[in-house]
């Protein structure tokens, strides 16, 4: 008899054994239906084996081997395996959790072929000086029609919003759908710069690796990291290759998409992310799966793609905190990729203005090979000059100094684009008695309620919790409440308030709630129809304003204070990503920021466009204090309604620790940063160790432990090599 061993979605660590009924196979990676509990339930084939220690009388058979889709490759399940070990997540909750959500159901999938587009007779009768000019993209996509016919990527390739205006031009019956693949010829490639001897130098170091090599790609913005992605991708393209590119959550954008199909029209791209819908996600995943797709674009998830001629990996912003899963399998996209890679055997460029420490640590220590990038590739565009506008003395009712008024005040007249920088959203922080000193806390969390002046309301950013704004004060019946600290909303009514005539746009997640606000402002941005723009890190990344000539930064100084070790690095990545908006083109930019503080080394390390020295600096103090990158860490988190269960639990993980007497340090038991969300009690306990082995070790031990720990009521996970505290 034959026997499989399944990964199932169920929080176990186990695999789980049935047995095939005579005339049925399985392969390891195929999907089978199985019965679990009274459920039918899809699970992956991990093993297949000749006997079992499951006794006879309770083994259940295999329903159905399913073979609408090839099996999820060997190499994957290597990686998924390891990630379940490395993250301490249950194995078939883990290899579950990859798969896009339609292969984790029995209902049969078919790959979609990939269509090809042409005129139909009535679109070929067309005069296209007929049809109104203003129609841009329709005038490219005919014109290039007439030429020839066009796969989807082609079209793609035309403009940001060419699919859009396909469908229309489907409708009107124009252009028709043919079955037959274009067949392609050799992939073409819009080669649009010669490359600086840096970029150069760069291309070639990566393609002289023949197997895995990580490569840190330390560019300052503007210097043409994307450049140099591009051509590394056109080496590996003509090899046959294919790449994963991976990039930030919010950098995701059809421009992105458009972009690198702009430069390679003929090869097919998918993209993978969470805003795709499950249908697409899944057909994107199968095309990248058999080999058609040759560039993979995508978030975090995407790093799971099967990949059968995988030959280069490119890790873009690999310093984004977004590259981290914060639940279920707490994995870092950026760290598995660099697993991947190793695995594979192929080469991987990690880019970063602003390298994490972690990555600059490695660099710096030869374990990576660091490239750089120090000029601007357009040679007329200046870094921008960063100032400092000392506040410590100064009383700012509204949050702007009047040099910054002034600033701004002069773009105005030369008819330039502003950005304020601010990293809070909403009117002001919290609302404060000034009698009796009340301030509006969450009646859920620990944290204050923010002020939103716009619909008259106090919402919680952590629990989403919202009330009506009191109009005396809860505690001593006073009217008179006032805003305390200042947000987006706050800056953005000051601002007009100030220059009546200028056109101002906030850009928030209050204000881009809408799918699609953030593409029309984006437009409005583009077309200058936009004076000063309002807005939170949002606005920081990967945006080319060419008519942006100052970057305003309101409030920095709490990050240099944080209780959190990583704070002054976000805040240092963050400033440089959003100063790289100024002046990009060729007009100068300017960068002012508010402190109390200009003679933080921060802030010097940032006006001297110096992040190699601050990043030493940085790296010495924490080898001093013993925090990453000197030491790992993992965090038991726990959480739940009673304060004391809470605790209880922990101080049981506390002491199932420190009697494995590795060598490791246990910390004590403390409330989270944010001790209580959401009517829930937070706890946290952290591990750390001088090796990642001995962490793994104490880990293997340790787990088996806490899943042995009563835990009615509560939630609790492992977080390893967290990021947040
Ligand atoms: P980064 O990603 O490093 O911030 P980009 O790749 O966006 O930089 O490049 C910045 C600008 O420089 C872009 O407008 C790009 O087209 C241009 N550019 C890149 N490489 C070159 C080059 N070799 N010669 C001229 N311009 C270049
Ligand atoms: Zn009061
Ligand atoms: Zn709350």
């Amino acid at each position: 008899m034959s026997f499989v061993r399944v990964a199932l979605d169920v929080p176990l660590s186990t695999l789980f054994d049935y047995f095939l009924a005579e005339n049925i196979s399985a392969s390891v990676g195929q999907r089978v239906l199985v019965t679990f509990g009274r459920q039918q339930v899809v699970g992956v084939v991990m093993e297949c084996r000749s006997e079992t220690a499951v006794p006879a009388e309770r083994i259940k058979a295999v329903v159905q081997v399913l073979h609408d889709v090839p099996p999820v490759p060997a190499d994957m399940l290597k990686l998924l395996r390891f990630c379940s070990d490395y993250y301490q997540h249950p194995l078939g909750m883990t290899v579950l959790s990859a798969l896009p959500t339609r292969m984790r159901s029995s209902e049969p999938i078919t790959l979609k072929r990939a269509l090809t587009y042409a005129l139909s007779a009535s679109g070929r009768a067309l005069d296209l000086e007929l049809l109104p000019r203003r129609k841009v993209v329709q005038h490219r996509i005919l014109r290039a029609l007439q030429a020839d016919a066009l796969s989807g990527n082609q079209v793609r390739g035309i403009s940001a919003t060419a699919m859009t205006t396909l469908k229309l031009l489907l409708e009107s019956g124009w252009v028709e759908e043919c079955a037959e693949a274009k067949p392609l010829t050799t992939p073409s490639f819009n080669n649009a710069h010669s490359l600086t001897a840096e970029q150069q130098h760069a291309v070639d170091a990566v393609n002289q690796a023949k197997a895995y090599a990580c490569f840190l790609l330390h560019g300052i913005t503007g210097s043409g990291k994307t450049e140099v992605y591009v051509h590394l991708m056109h080496e590996v393209l003509q090899r046959g290759g294919q790449v994963l590119l991976l990039v930030p959550e919010i950098n995701l954008t059809p421009q992105l998409e458009h972009y690198f199909q702009s430069r390679f029209p003929d090869v097919e791209l998918v993209s993978l992310h969470s805003g795709l819908n499950e249908g697409e996600r899944t057909q994107n995943w199968l095309r990248a799966q058999s080999g058609q797709a040759h560039i993979v674009l995508g978030t975090r998830l995407s790093v799971f793609t099967p990949l059968p001629q995988l030959a280069l990996i490119i890790v873009d912003e690999e310093h984004d905190a977004s590259f981290k899963q914060q639940d279920g399998l707490r994995y870092s996209a950026r760290d598995v990729a660099i697993f991947r890679a190793k695995q594979r055997m192929v080469p991987i460029v990690l880019g970063s203005a602003t390298p994490s420490l972690e990555s600059y640590y490695n660099a710096q220590s030869g374990r990576y090979t660091l490239l750089r990038l120090s000029q601007r590739a357009n040679a007329q565009a200046q870094l921008p000059s960063v100032r400092c506008l000392n506040i410590s003395n100064a009383i700012l009712p509204e949050g702007i100094s009047p040099a910054m008024l002034g600033a701004l005040g002069e773009r105005l007249q030369r008819r330039e684009q502003s950005l304020i920088f601010i990293n809070r959203r909403g009117h002001a922080p919290v609302l404060m008695c000034t009698a009796c000193g009340w301030l509006s806390g969450c009646p859920n969390c620990a944290g204050k309620l923010v002020l939103h002046l716009k619909d008259r309301r106090l919402r919680c950013h952590h629990c989403g919790h919202q009330q009506r704004v009191p109009h005396t004060c809860p505690s001593c019946g006073n009217a008179d409440l006032q805003p305390v600290g200042i947000g987006t909303q706050r800056v953005e009514a000051a601002l007009q308030e100030h220059f009546p005539d200028a056109r101002i746009l906030r850009v928030d997640r209050d204000s881009t709630r809408n799918k699609g606000t953030w593409n029309a402002m984006r437009k409005q941005i583009e077309e200058n129809a936009v004076d000063i723009l309002v807005g939170t890190q949002m606005l920081a990344k990967g945006h080319d304003f060419p008519n942006l000539t100052l970057v305003g930064v309101l409030n920095p100084d709490s990050a240099l204070y944080s209780s959190d070790f990583r704070a002054s690095e976000k805040l240092f990545a963050q400033l440089s990503q959003v100063a790289g908006r100024a002046g990009r083109a060729d007009k100068p930019g300017e960068v002012l920021v508010q402190t109390a503080f200009p003679e933080h080394p921060l802030f010097r390390a940032l006006i001297a466009h110096d992040y190699e020295t601050w990043a030493r600096t940085m790296l010495a103090e924490r080898e001093q204090a013993g925090f990453p990158p000197f030491v790992y860490q993992v965090l038991l988190r726990a959480e739940g309604k009673q304060e004391s269960d809470v605790f209880a639990f922990m101080h049981k993980a506390h002491a199932a620790a420190k009697a494995q007497g590795m060598d490791v340090e246990v910390y004590g038991v403390v409330p989270a940063a944010m001790p209580r969300r959401a009517n829930h009690f937070l706890a946290q306990l952290l591990v750390q160790s001088a090796t990642r082995k001995s962490l793994q070790q104490f880990l293997r031990a340790w787990k088996p432990l806490l899943d042995e720990l009563p835990a009615q009521k509560l939630r609790w996970s492992l977080d390893v090599d967290p990021l947040e505290f």
